[in-house]
């Protein structure tokens, strides 16, 4: 989520004024005849500089990215079973102390694995049942040694102690220690960015996660705590802290833990059997009953796409927080204002956005893609962005039709920049650029009109969730479903658009002469031959260009040729 934050916190006003300008100056479907004309995104014409993150990614990684990013011997030596974060959070002082219980099994024999700790907070001991054991620290990576080799297949479990100030950094803060409005204590976690180790240790990386998690945080009497999974109960430990217990029974991402520190007052409601617990300060407590309504059609905009909600036994929550919201397992946070809209925008500027909750919808959405079906290496954070941007056309689509969904989808093409490609630079923890989010909405639109079949398409996406749902999967793992379903080679489209910083280019020249049309596509992607629609005077059919020129024939020499560019995001130019 956080990336959407940087969008628009980067450009503010001006992202919304070039949505006026290209809904001006670029009329749907239209191909102005004659002179050269190019059909690019906005974000091309007026392209702003840079940003920091093209930079870097195209260096050498520093080394703690490397440590981060990479999954090397002393992560693939072990898989994740289980954790139990068990911590105490004092808010005058800013202090967190406690343990993480880390529950592993060998798949290779050795004496070392590695964890991740911020090194802003203290390693207090590490126990193997009463032994302590030696560690080394490097940046934030925590290199565990073992006195004896432990071996494959054999399950071992850790406590980790550790205390001290979490460095407040990155968008959200990764664990902010605020207040609210009316001065009480405010805390709440978001670290998708920087990462879980910000605030607690653990095998900071995308890769593995454990099968389930107990998360217990104790707090000051007055407050409460909201964390992912079941409720279990709340214990008062005598001396002025309350202990609140979570239950995850899901695998789940490091950066999806979270924990939310207020004073909270809670409603329930049910869809079916599902529970659905909602969290909100006292003072907007009606406005958030009010808001807060739009989760059932959410839950079941998407649960008719793609089957029941993952997390069922963990029920649903939406929790409000300071920031505008992140996708935390089953635990969604909210920070929209109580308004439609995103922060009171109209998101993608066509009038759609205004209808709904971005975050309600957009946060939630990751409980599918992101949360249930998860990217295996933040390179491939498409998967989670771009897949949940695509959610948010679909609960458009549930709600207010196919027309509305092309609108509202269409309106991403002004925050496109086609920079550097969606997918960055694999095992140094490299953020992709927004890109992620914005095209890779775009490109499965464009996927759905190659496919051409609506039934066909929505039966791909559904068996797709279902088939990778619980896992951590790679953007191949994506490509060889569709290849296997569908019959076709989609290897050099998903290419194109997801490894590439240019988007296709359908090159069209009229022969006033030999009455005819020649086309073909300009792509970095050799084998690229994608279908797509256009009119020759209003009689649409679909064409197969490839990167060699192909010829139609055309019936005059004042055709109207259009190309169904709310379908497929692609450039056109036209001789
Ligand atoms: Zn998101």
């Amino acid at each position: 989520m956080e990336s959407l934050y940087l969008v628009y916190a980067a450009y503010g006003d001006t992202g919304a004024q070039n949505t006026i300008r290209a809904q001006r100056s670029m009329p749907r479907n239209l191909i102005f005849p004659g002179t050269l004309l190019v059909l690019t995104s906005i974000g091309c014409i007026e392209a702003p500089p840079p940003s920091p993150q093209a930079t870097t990614a195209q260096t050498q990684p520093a080394r703690e990215q490397k440590l981060r990013g990479e999954y090397g011997r002393y992560r693939a030596n072990n898989d994740l079973l289980y954790y139990h974060l068990n911590i105490r959070v004092d808010p005058d002082k800013k202090f967190i102390a406690g343990t993480n219980t880390i529950r592993f099994k060998m798949l290779q024999p050795d004496t070392r694995i590695q964890l991740d700790l911020h090194s802003a907070l203290n390693i207090d001991k590490i126990l193997l049942g009463d032994t302590p054991l030696k560690y080394e620290r490097d940046s934030g990576a925590v290199f565990v040694d073992f006195p004896q080799t432990l071996s494959a297949g054999e399950t071992y479990s850790i406590d980790f102690y550790y205390s001290g100030s979490p460095a407040e950094s990155g968008r959200f803060g990764s664990i902010a220690f605020k207040k609210d409005p009316a001065g009480r204590p405010w805390i709440n976690t978001a670290c998708e960015e920087l990462g879980a180790s910000m605030w607690w240790p653990n095998k900071d990386q995308w890769r593995d996660e454990v099968e389930s998690m107990a998360i217990s945080v104790a707090a000051p009497n007055d407050l409460s705590d909201v964390s992912n999974g079941k409720f279990l109960g709340k214990t008062d430990l005598g001396d002025g802290y309350t202990r609140w217990d979570w239950l995850v029974q899901y695998p789940i991402n490091n950066y999806d833990v979270s924990l939310n520190i207020g004073k909270y007052e809670h409603f329930s409601d049910h869809l079916g059997d599902l529970p659905l617990d909602y969290y909100a300060l006292p003072e907007d407590l009606d406005k958030a009953k009010k808001q807060f309504e739009q989760a059932k059609t959410m839950l079941e905009a998407y649960q008719h796409y793609f089957g029941e909600y993952p997390f069922k036994k963990d029920g649903y929550k939406l929790i409000e927080v300071p920031y505008s919201g992140m996708e935390h397992q089953s635990a969604v946070t909210y920070g929209n204002h109580f308004s439609n809209g995103y922060l009171e925008r109209d998101w993608t500027g066509v009038g759609i956005s205004p209808r709904f909750d971005f975050i309600i919808i957009h946060e939630s959405g990751h409980e599918w893609f992101g949360n249930a079906v998860s990217a295996a290496d933040r390179s491939d954070m498409w998967i989670h962005e771009g897949w949940t941007t695509y959610l948010e056309s679909l609960y458009v689509e549930y709600r207010w039709g196919k027309e509305d969904a092309l609108k509202y989808t269409s309106g991403y093409q002004a925050k496109v920049k086609n920079q550097e490609p969606i997918i960055a630079r694999r095992g140094v923890n490299a953020t992709p650029p927004a890109d992620q989010y914005f095209k890779g909405t775009l490109f499965l639109n464009t996927l759905r009109s190659v496919i051409n079949d609506d039934k066909k398409w929505f039966a791909l996406i559904h068996d797709l969730f279902q088939r990778f749902k619980y896992q951590n999967i790679m953007t191949e793992d994506i490509v060889a479903f569709f290849n296997e379903r569908t019959g076709m080679n989609l290897t050099p489209i998903f290419d194109q658009y997801l490894r590439h910083k240019d988007i296709p280019t359908l090159e069209l020249k009229r022969d006033v002469v030999q009455h005819v049309i020649s086309y073909r596509w300009l792509a970095d992607e050799p084998a690229f031959a994608m279908p797509i629609r256009i009119a020759i005077n209003e009689h649409w059919q679909v064409i197969v260009p490839t990167t060699e020129w192909q010829k139609l024939p055309a019936a005059t020499e004042r055709d109207e040729i259009r190309v169904a560019t709310d379908l497929y995001y692609v450039n056109v130019v036209k001789d």
